[in-house]
């Protein structure tokens, strides 16, 4: 029986194939508490800025909009947080202007350069490779598909209960561009 190889290398798929247009990119998210009462909320995001929050325990997540391509090391970007994250939360909420910054931490998005969507499927150029990679910041939320998709192409041929074929590694080769504007 022929193996079969499966690249889920996140933000270092193109150190692994070369055509895959699928690189880190720096995000740096902020935790904040909140002396005033808030009322409950999903995550939330504010489309004139881009930036996000959602509870995180007694406390908020707060997401930066910028973002680095090759960036040397992730260190936050701290800055961020007094010049635009606050100002925008207190904008959108009133309550938010008494935060308390009480941590943050920066990490690499799985950029797909070409349209920021995911790239999952069979790599036409071998015979036995299969990808799952660049979902730009979204990987978490969508593996449990993708999973269940992968497993039913590699082991039946085709997709079977989810139809994924828009993530095609061919539509990336081919560059066919499907472009995802809102990244959180
Ligand atoms: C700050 C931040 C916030 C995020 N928030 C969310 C969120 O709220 N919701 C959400 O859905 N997603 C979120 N994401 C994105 C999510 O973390 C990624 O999309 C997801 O982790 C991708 O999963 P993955 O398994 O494809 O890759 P990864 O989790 O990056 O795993 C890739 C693995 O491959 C290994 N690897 C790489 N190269 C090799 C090699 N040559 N040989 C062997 N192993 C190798 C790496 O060590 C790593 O363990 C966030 C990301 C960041 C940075």
């Amino acid at each position: 029986m022929q193996k079969i190889i499966i690249s889920a290398a996140g933000c270092w798929t193109k150190e692994l194939l070369e055509d895959i247009p699928v690189v880190p990119q720096k995000h740096t998210v902020f935790r904040v508490k909140c002396p005033k009462h808030v009322p409950e909320m999903p995550l939330t995001g504010d489309l004139t800025t881009g930036v996000y929050w959602r509870p995180e325990g007694k406390e908020y997540l707060a997401g930066s909009p910028i973002s680095v391509f090759d960036a040397n090391d992730l260190e936050p970007a701290w800055n961020d947080f007094e010049e635009l994250v606050w100002p925008a939360l207190a904008k959108r909420i009133p309550a938010f202007e008494e935060l308390k910054l009480t941590g943050g931490w920066a990490g690499y998005y799985d950029c797909n350069k070409l349209d920021n969507n995911a790239v999952v499927g069979k790599h036409p150029k071998y015979d036995n490779v299969y990808i799952a990679t660049g979902f730009t910041g979204r990987g978490l939320m969508q593996a449990p598909g993708i999973g269940r998709a992968l497993t039913e192409l590699i082991t039946t041929g085709s997709y079977q209960t989810i139809d994924i074929s828009a993530f095609s590694v061919e539509r990336v080769l081919n560059s066919e561009v499907r472009h995802e504007p809102y990244v959180l």
